[in-house]
């Protein structure tokens, strides 16, 4: 079967983190992660031999899975430490989750597509990844359990977080690509006190589809 794991999977898995790892990110609880989680589950069938290649990938309903180059980095920059309270605006294939899930953070992931939800976490449930999924809006962040020490954004946010930024624990952190249009701007705010905030952004543009209102059934 094409979807369980095999020593082609693993292989290709482990070429992709030595990718990774000649493109700068360099921590290794990251590499690590990304060398477990079976990336080819979380593609759409008929693509499970494309999940290790660095590009993103079509899961449905206009969205996409990541490139993994994304993903490691915003897990690198958000320094995942064990038990990490997380939450993630955008579940889409629910592959985010399961690389926070392996890192053993607390992990709250919000979609506003219903079915994508679903199977994002059916298939998390199935790979034994424990991360709670929600079907909502994630602009209004998930107000009942926070504080989050790291808030994760996965899709493009038009204006800086400022609402999502009151879930923010003091001395947490928030990684989100900000902008609209097609290019955003990789921005990462540290809360320092209950009224500071520090804001750094990157040089490299990304592209990110759009973080959208309301939810979609
Ligand atoms: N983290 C995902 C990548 C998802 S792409 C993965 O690992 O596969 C971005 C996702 O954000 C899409 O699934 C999109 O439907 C979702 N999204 C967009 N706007 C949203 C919103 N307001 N609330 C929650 N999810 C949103």
């Amino acid at each position: 079967m094409i979807s369980k794991d095999t020593l082609i999977f693993r292989g290709q898995r482990n070429l992709m983190v030595e990718c990774l790892r000649k493109d700068g990110i360099t921590n290794a609880d990251v590499l690590n992660a990304i060398a477990k989680v079976p990336r080819h589950l979380f593609v759409p069938k008929g693509f499970e031999m494309n999940a290790y290649e660095n590009r993103p990938l079509s899961i449905g309903a206009g969205q996409t899975i990541s490139q993994p180059f994304t993903v490691a980095l915003q897990t690198e920059l958000l320094q995942i430490r064990k038990f990490d309270k997380v939450l993630e605006i955008g579940t889409g294939s629910g592959y985010q989750a399961a690389i926070l899930s392996e890192m053993r953070a607390e992990v709250y992931t919000v979609e506003r597509i219903r079915d994508l939800y679903l199977n994002a976490k059916k298939l998390l449930e199935t790979c034994n990844y424990t991360a709670y999924c929600f079907w909502g809006d994630g602009f209004d962040g998930r107000e009942r359990f926070a504080p989050f020490r790291k808030i994760l954004i996965t899709a493009a946010i038009p204006e800086y977080p400022q609402k999502l930024l009151t879930q923010l624990a003091v001395g947490g952190r928030l990684v989100a690509p900000v902008g609209a249009g097609d290019r955003q701007t990789m921005t990462i705010v540290d809360r320092i006190s209950e009224t500071e905030f520090k804001q750094t952004t990157l040089e490299t543009p990304f592209k990110f589809v759009p973080m959208l209102t309301g939810t979609v059934r």
